[in-house]
């Protein structure tokens, strides 16, 4: 019950392809969905729910439906082998969560001249997808600056902060910097220092090693962060240094939540994998299966290729410490038995 979780969650705080065949839209695969996901190095997001989640809503929706899964570990021509590959097995529908989304435009391009339908999954892939679903990305960032103006505090409007963003090639990273800054402009004195942390905990790490040695210890109040994995890396620097300014991160990892429990960490976003999960299955499915999608995506985007997306944007959630009980344990993403290390 809740009263047992609260008090766990208290107490952890004390502690090679085919060939390629013309197919005319009947031919081809009709039972497969193929999923490439863009990277592992800096989320656990995508192993440990956009995966599972995805290939149990397919399973549900159609029992004899199974998903061709590959991860593109944060390289743009690996991910379009994998394409190539999905389209050379005769594969029909594919949910594309692009590593590097200015490149996909004659991919999909091509895909669509085959009969093949792109679900673009959370990163809008350039070129004519059949639909989109992700979260408000704009509202993600001014979440993040919001929070991080929250656990500033008296501190906020004197306080100089650190930006490591996300990288370049995805297009969510300029919306989660725009909307961060708009949050934070006005509230804070100024953003001292900011670079790309490329969605590499390595490559925040030498970033955030930069801005301390330029800035010096006492140069900046408060580091924003993208998401969790690159704030592992910047906390790891700080607490080196002797620094202790809030940091915060989005994804909801449970080494984030853990961190947030411990005090190391202010906070993250939370972003209901489920729902996203289950509207792409829902998606590539009724593609699959030629039914209507509009009742799914009923909003419509336009990417810098393409206008009048089909779409469906969810709303992504601040979590502090305030509130893991009523966000991720609530969802069911997490019990408190996994937040909580025995010490
Ligand atoms: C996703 C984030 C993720 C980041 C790095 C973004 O496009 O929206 O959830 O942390 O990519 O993979």
């Amino acid at each position: 019950g809740t009263a047992a979780v609260t008090m766990a969650i208290s107490m952890a705080a004390c502690g090679k392809a085919g060939d390629d065949k013309k197919d005319s839209a009947a031919s081809g695969d009709t039972k497969s969905i193929g999923l490439l996901l863009p990277e592992n190095a800096s989320s656990t997001r995508y192993e440990s729910f956009d995966k599972p989640f995805i290939e149990a809503k397919v399973k549900a929706l159609c029992g004899d439906c199974n998903v061709k899964y590959s991860n593109a570990e944060g390289s743009a021509s690996k991910q379009k082998q994998q394409f190539d590959t999905l389209i050379a097995q005769g594969v029909k529908v594919i949910i594309l969560d692009a590593f590097d989304a200015t490149s996909t435009a004659s991919w999909v391009k091509e895909a669509a001249a085959k009969g093949v339908k792109v679900v673009a999954y959370d990163r809008l892939a350039t070129g004519p997808v059949s639909a989109y679903v992700s979260f408000d990305n704009e509202k993600v960032g001014e979440l993040q600056g919001e929070a991080l103006v929250t656990a500033l505090g008296a501190k906020a409007a004197d306080a100089n902060v650190v930006m490591i963003n996300g990288d370049e090639a995805d297009p969510n990273a300029a919306y989660f910097k725009s909307g961060a800054k708009k949050a934070l402009e006005g509230k804070v004195k100024k953003v001292v220092y900011e670079a790309s942390g490329e969605w590499k905990p390595t490559v925040a790490g030498q970033k955030i090693g930069t801005a301390i040695t330029s800035l010096g210890k006492d140069g900046f109040q408060a580091v924003y962060s993208a998401n969790d994995g690159m704030a592992a890396a910047i906390i790891t620097q700080l607490k080196a240094a002797g620094i202790n300014v809030p940091v915060g991160g989005q994804d909801a990892g449970v080494d984030a939540i853990q961190r947030i429990v411990a005090g190391d960490q202010a906070y993250t976003i939370y972003k209901a994998y489920k729902p996203l999960a289950d509207s792409a299955a829902e998606l590539a499915v009724n593609l699959l299966q030629n039914k209507d999608i509009k009742s799914v995506a009923s909003a419509t985007v336009d990417s810098p290729t393409d206008k009048g997306i089909p779409a469906k944007l969810l709303s992504p959630k601040v979590v502090t410490k305030a509130n893991i009980q009523d966000t991720v344990i609530a969802d069911g993403l997490y019990k408190a038995a996994d937040i909580c290390t025995a010490d």
